[in-house]
């Protein structure tokens, strides 16, 4: 089939720009001089060279290729295909570590879908297509500029050069079009501007108050995922917050209210991950529920344990079904939660010594002190269970258990006589 000519990219010549091989990873270029080496376009591709461009750290390099997975699996030893829905290629290199290698990809046209619409997702995402091709199917102009190792040269085919001069975040077309294809799009705009403090393109914002109802669409597998990534990238509370005022909120996580306490919690989180403190999932399902959950069980003494625990469920397991949060995730999350009631209400309650005993509360004590950095009114309650917590329990409060043990000891080596036991 006769191919209509491209137009041509805007190419950087390698004297125009920063990047250097230095700060690519050393199996990356292995991987990508071999795939030059045997004739093969090979790119560096994605977040890589956005970050790069910026003096950023990579989290990892990704390449793409004009070699199709099974060319890559030929070419490379130590080369295994994956991904049922999208065919990628994955080198493993030395301590488990994976390099990844997408062939271009592009949109096919309308006509072009199988008949059966429930092969479309799996068809349109491995259609083989050229960089250009590549470049368009991608969602931000700057997430869309290659690095060629051909000749150390930068190829933006969508004004993504521009845009990180500008610092911008600008949909690759109509963002209307392309949050329909993938809403999901719409919290990674988002997430990316507050990654790299850009401003989002104002399209972006009429597109995302215009629909924002589809992010409800879009996988929920997806969307924890990039939840995760929001907390792991420390914009948990202003992403949060920008969905609450955008009105995303209540489509994207229907149980989360996102009230400015809670926001406020979600930023002291986003400050300890900075800290080097990564973040647990439940650390993050507590936290953004803290609030909903105080306010249903107000801590007081005279509230059981148990009716606590099942307020925090009512909450809990809602969000945890919708996402297909594993079990364990949940228990923990619960567990934190009830921590915190415990917390609230101060020491010298019934169950207190078990209390201090239990796996999770020093983490619940951090949830609680964060949350304490928000309400100063809590400040006191922190400073008088510190002690207890840091300090372990002294050995004569361990549980009964032990103490029997020691005593049945005791017994056998006296020989007692048999009825006691
Ligand atoms: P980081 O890994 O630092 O979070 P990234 O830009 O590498 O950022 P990834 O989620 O790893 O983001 O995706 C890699 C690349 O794949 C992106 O840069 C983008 O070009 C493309 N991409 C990812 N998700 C989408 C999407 N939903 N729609 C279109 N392109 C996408
Ligand atoms: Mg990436």
């Amino acid at each position: 089939m006769a191919k209509q000519q491209e137009p041509a990219p805007t190419i950087l010549p390698r004297d125009q720009h920063s990047i250097s091989r230095k700060q690519i990873d050393e199996d990356t270029l292995k991987v990508l001089y071999r795939l030059h080496r045997h004739g093969q376009l090979a790119y560096l591709v994605g977040g890589s060279v956005r970050d790069l461009l910026l003096g950023r750290k990579p989290k990892d390099f990704d390449i793409g290729t004009d070699a199709t997975p099974a060319r890559v699996r030929r070419l490379f030893r130590n080369c295994f295909l994956v991904g049922k829905r999208f065919r990628l290629a994955h080198i493993r290199f030395a301590g488990n570590k994976l390099i990844e290698v997408a062939t271009f990809r592009r949109h096919p046209s309308e006509d072009e879908l199988p008949e059966d619409p429930d092969e479309h997702f799996h068809f349109v995402q491995n259609v083989f297509g050229s960089p250009r091709e590549d470049a368009f199917r991608r969602d931000f102009t700057i997430n869309a500029l290659f690095y060629n190792i051909a000749d150390f040269s930068i190829i933006d085919h969508v004004g993504g050069l521009q845009d990180l001069r500008d610092r911008r975040i600008r949909v690759i077309g109509d963002p209307l079009v392309r949050f329909e294809e993938d809403p999901v799009r719409m919290l990674r705009a988002l997430e990316f501007a507050a990654r790299l403090d850009f401003r989002l393109d104002q399209t972006i914002l009429e597109g995302i108050a215009e629909k924002k109802e589809w992010i409800a669409t879009a996988a929920p597998a997806r969307i924890r995922e990039e939840i995760l990534e929001l907390f792991r990238h420390q914009v948990a509370g202003p992403v949060l917050k920008q969905c609450r005022e955008l009105g995303v909120l209540p489509h994207l996580l229907a149980g989360y209210r996102g009230t400015d306490e809670s926001i406020e919690l979600l930023a002291k989180i986003d400050n300890r991950t900075a800290s080097g403190i990564a973040v647990e999932e439940s650390f993050a399902i507590a936290a953004m529920f803290l609030r909903r959950y105080m306010d249903n069980c107000p801590p007081s003494p005279d509230v059981p344990i148990s009716e606590a625990l099942h307020k925090a469920n009512e909450i809990i397991i809602p969000h945890c079904r919708y996402f297909s949060i594993a079990q364990g995730i949940r228990h923990q999350a619960r567990e934190l939660l009830v921590g915190c009631f415990r917390l609230a209400r101060g020491r010298g309650i019934r169950g207190e010594r078990r209390f201090l005993q239990h796996p999770l509360t020093p983490k619940s004590f951090e949830l609680f002190n964060l949350w304490a950095e928000v309400r100063p009114d809590l400040a006191p309650l922190t400073k008088e269970w510190q002690k207890a917590i840091k300090s372990p329990a002294p050995q004569k409060d361990i549980t009964r258990r032990p103490r029997r043990k020691r005593r049945k000891k005791t017994t056998r080596q006296q020989a007692k006589p048999a009825p006691r036991k």
